[in-house]
C-alpha cells in the first residue's frame, strides 16, 4: 500500500526530492521552492533543510539558520527584480499565527501590492 504523505513529513520530502515541486534554489543548509498554492504572484517558501517545527525552536545553536534563510530570500527577491518595488517575507507560527505546516518556513510573497496584515 502507498504510504500517506501528511502535512509533517511534506516538507521533507521536498528537499529530498521525493515528492514533485519546484525548487528554485538548494544548498547544505536550505531549501527555497514555489508554494504550490500562490498568494502572489511570487510565492515562495524557503526552509531549513533539518527540520525545526517553528521559530519557537530557534536557539543559540540553530539561530545561524534563520539569518541564512532571510540572505536567501531577499537574493531571491533581487533576482525576480521585485526588491524596488517591494516585496515581504512572513514566518507563521503555530495556530493563532495561521501556520499549516509545522515545519519552519519563511514566505516571500511578491509581485503584486500587499494587503495590510492581520
Ligand atoms: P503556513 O500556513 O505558514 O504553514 O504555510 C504553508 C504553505 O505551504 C501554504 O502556503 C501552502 O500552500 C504550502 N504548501 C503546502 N503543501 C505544499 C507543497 N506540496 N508544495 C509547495 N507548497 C506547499
Amino acid at each position: 500500500m502507498k504510504k500517506k504523505t501528511n502535512k509533517y513529513n511534506i516538507f521533507q520530502k521536498i528537499i529530498k526530492k521525493e515528492i514533485k515541486s519546484k525548487i528554485i534554489y538548494q544548498n547544505d543548509n536550505l531549501t527555497a521552492f514555489e508554494d504550490i498554492n500562490p498568494k502572489a504572484p511570487i510565492h515562495i517558501l524557503i526552509i531549513p533543510n533539518k527540520k525545526i517545527k517553528n521559530i519557537n525552536q530557534i536557539n543559540i545553536e540553530n539561530k545561524n539558520i534563520i539569518i541564512e534563510m532571510i540572505f536567501i530570500a531577499v537574493k531571491i527577491a533581487k533576482k525576480k527584480k521585485i526588491e524596488k518595488k517591494g516585496y515581504r517575507l512572513v514566518i507563521n507560527c503555530n495556530k493563532d499565527g495561521g501556520q499549516e505546516i509545522p515545519y519552519l518556513h519563511i514566505h516571500l510573497l511578491g509581485g503584486r501590492k500587499l494587503g495590510s496584515i492581520g
